[in-house]
């Protein structure tokens, strides 16, 4: 596929009408125009969303829920309300199974203490794949080696695919949680998660999809789905920092106990004993991220008004045409090279550590993402260090991969 016949497929997507949404991709960076390939760490936010939250604190600011002023209720109802915009995005049955966390990392954890302290018995067995991010290995490590539980790896091909039939030999009653990614940060996977939580329900286990990286590309149900929990983090959605979500089935959160202690997750205090509130905010201790949550609103409510699978057509189009080009590039190696994959191009250039790739790259305005990627088992397993990330998302365009690779020739001349 040449360059022509890959944007004549997505040309219903106007990339330059999408990318004057985004004020940062006007940034000069080291006298280049920003390239900014750097998508699966943190994406980009639309204006939309930054004036959102000056908004909120040029006028709305207060502490919600115990007030009993104007503006405490402004907050408390546009809080809640960015509550309801999540519920809806995720096709949750109710707007009370929507938790705020800080963030993807925070959600795993909270799931691990309060669902795994209470559930697992020694020599239950928690299943991770082995591509996991970190955030989704060792929460699950850290309540094995409190409960007497074990956390197993579900293998992974060479190109980064997971292994549905080995995983399917390594259910029994024993095993009582899979938490999976939805996408590898690391490789771009998309795992079979339909065929994931299918077999693990046979066989008695519960389900976390680690969503960080799926969020940003199609939209979510999460009772199409069917899995118990669902974890992402709004800095990924085009929302702020500090802020995530935990969608869990209900039966499952109301029986968890809190897992922090504090201000609003009580329904009263004494010292004679203390009784915990109902959902969510029995898992909502201190005051929560206000700003943030109504930013992710914003930005949610952004994507409405942008056609989402025209967007994901377009970052296909995008990664094959860098595919193709990396291909056609002597000395490229692809690390991970599932046959269903998004926005992740992961490489190695024979002769260069990724790192000084990197930089070199960043001299010429390329933002890409060097390493292990929070995924060490994964490159332990292929046996190299890390790689050269380059992550696209939908307000990339066709020029930026272009000038990926004019940086990646450029910067291969010095190891020469
Ligand atoms: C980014 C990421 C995380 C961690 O998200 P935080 O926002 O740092 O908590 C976890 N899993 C995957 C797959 C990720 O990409």
């Amino acid at each position: 596929m040449n360059k022509a016949e890959v944007i004549s497929d997505t040309q219903r997507f106007d990339v330059e009408a999408v990318r004057r949404d985004f004020p940062i991709l006007q940034e000069r960076v080291n006298g280049h125009p920003l390239v900014y390939l750097d998508n699966a760490a943190t994406t980009q936010k639309p204006q939309v969303m930054i004036d959102a939250i000056s908004h909120y604190y040029l006028h709305d600011n207060s502490n919600v829920h115990r007030g009993a002023h104007a503006l405490a209720e402004r907050a408390t109802e546009k809080f809640e309300g960015a509550r309801s915009t999540v519920a809806e995005f995720l096709n949750a049955p109710s707007r009370e199974l929507i938790l705020w966390t800080r963030g993807t990392t925070e959600g795993i954890n909270l799931v691990a203490n309060s669902w795994g302290r209470t559930q697992l018995q020694p020599g239950d067995r928690i299943l991770v794949s082995a591509m996991e991010h970190h955030s989704n290995i060792v929460p699950w490590q850290m309540v094995a080696e409190a409960t007497g539980a074990v956390v197993e790896a579900i293998p992974v091909d060479e190109t980064g695919t997971l292994d549905i039939g080995a995983f399917e030999q390594m259910l029994d009653t024993r095993v009582k949680m899979v938490s999976v990614g939805h996408v590898s940060n690391a490789l771009g996977t998309v795992n079979a998660v339909d065929d994931i939580i299918g077999l693990a329900h046979r066989a008695g286990a519960k389900v976390l999809i680690d969503g960080a990286q799926a969020i940003g590309h199609w939209n979510v149900d999460v009772q199409a789905l069917d899995c118990d929990f669902y974890v992402f983090s709004a800095h990924k959605l085009f929302g702020p920092t500090g802020l995530g979500v935990l969608y869990g089935k209900r039966e499952l959160l109301e029986a968890m106990p809190p897992y922090q202690g504090g201000g609003e997750m009580i329904e009263s205090v004494s010292f004679e004993g203390t009784t915990y509130n109902q959902l969510p905010y029995k898992f909502e201790a201190g005051t929560p991220d206000i700003a943030g949550a109504i930013g992710l609103a914003a930005a949610i409510d952004y994507l409405k008004g942008i056609d989402r699978e025209a967007a994901a057509a377009h970052e296909r189009a995008l990664l094959t045409y860098a595919v193709e080009k990396a291909l056609a590039t002597p000395g490229i190696r692809l690390v991970g090279t599932a046959a269903n994959k998004v926005s992740v191009l992961s490489f190695l250039v024979e002769g260069t550590h990724p790192n000084d790739l990197g930089m070199l790259m960043d001299q010429q305005g390329v933002a890409v993402r060097t390493g292990h990627h929070c995924a060490q088992p994964i490159m332990d397993q292929y046996g190299i260090p890390g790689t050269v990330r380059a992550s696209f998302s939908f307000y990339n365009t066709f020029e930026e991969v272009d000038r990926l690779f004019e940086a990646l020739e450029k910067a291969r001349k010095f190891f020469e």
